[in-house]
């Protein structure tokens, strides 16, 4: 862009400190909408192959005073660039652990998955944190879940690793969110032993009628079958998907076939109905 002529660089700047003041004033609203209580976490049932909900995942939601209800999408890479991917983390493992110490009384098997940014692993100190939150909130680590994106041990391999393998030690597993759009999936799977892999909903889109998109879904499950590693479907939306993936012999199922993120209270409605 710089070398296409002066006006247009002109252009550029002007827009490009336009970006930056919208990025500053947004991560501001965000930290500020951190202290003053305006985010919510909301759960999407997970269902096992037995047809029980055994996970839930929680996915934070941000209710402004004026902009109603906004979705991840729009401020986790702020959040991410800003450095209040951090705070935004420990709030949302702190009130899922909560929840799910309310939800585990009326559920006892129920687990938690919780998202966590490949940032959030570029600061050594973060896993300690997370184990006292989980710990505080009297929930076990063997009954929470990380879910990391494949970006993950890009930059700084060895010490992430390192953190993986503590939490991982202290029982808390670990998922590969997206599985299938990164683009070293496959050896991604040697470097990161993860006990779950999320298959994308790119996978699960095509099914059941599509035939490469069936060989493609085939083979996924087919490899981590033989890697011992439990798959979960996401965007699972119609029944004639969950029969599919049921055949392929995928372990779990997500997706507004089964429910949409809920409140908690309108998770607990969901699952009391869903068990009859
Ligand atoms: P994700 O972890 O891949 O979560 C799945 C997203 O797909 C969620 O969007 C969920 O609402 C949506 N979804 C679930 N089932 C279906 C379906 O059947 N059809 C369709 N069309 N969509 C479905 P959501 O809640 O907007 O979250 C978007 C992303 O934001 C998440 O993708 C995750 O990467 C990120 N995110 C959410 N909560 C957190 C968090 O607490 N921390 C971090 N670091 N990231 C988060
Ligand atoms: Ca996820
Ligand atoms: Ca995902
Ligand atoms: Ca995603």
């Amino acid at each position: 862009a710089k070398s296409a002529g002066r006006n247009t660089s002109a252009f550029f700047d002007v827009s490009m400190q336009q970006e930056a003041q919208n990025h500053l004033s947004l991560s501001n609203a965000l930290r500020e909408g951190l202290k003053n209580g305006q985010f919510k976490v909301f759960y999407q049932p997970i269902v096992a192959k037995s047809g029980k909900v055994s996970h839930v995942e929680a996915l934070v939601r941000w209710l402004h005073p004026t902009r109603g209800l906004i979705a991840p999408g729009a401020f986790i890479e702020v959040a991410e660039k800003s450095g209040a991917i951090h705070a935004l983390g420990d709030f949302v493992l702190a009130q899922a652990c909560q929840d799910l110490a309310l939800l585990k009384q009326h559920w006892p098997h129920l687990k938690l998955a919780v998202n966590r940014s490949p940032l959030e692993f570029n600061d050594a100190a973060n896993p300690a944190r997370w184990l006292n939150i989980i710990q505080l909130a009297h929930v076990k680590p063997s009954d929470v879940i990380f879910e990391i994106t494949e970006s993950l041990l890009m930059p700084q391999q060895a010490r992430q690793q390192t953190m993986i393998q503590h939490l991982q030690q202290q029982g808390i597993a670990f998922a590969i969110d997206d599985f299938g759009t990164g683009y070293s999936s496959v050896s991604y799977l040697r470097r990161f032993p993860a006990e779950l892999i999320k298959l994308d909903k790119s996978f699960v889109d095509p099914l059941p009628h599509d035939a490469d998109g069936l060989a493609m879904a085939a083979v996924l499950v087919q490899m981590a079958k033989a890697l011992r590693i439990r798959t979960v479907a996401e965007g699972v939306e119609t029944k004639a998907q969950a029969a599919c993936l049921d055949t392929l012999g995928v372990d779990y199922q997500q997706g507004y076939y089964y429910a949409k993120p809920l409140a908690l209270e309108k998770l607990m409605d969901w699952m009391r109905r869903f068990e009859q």
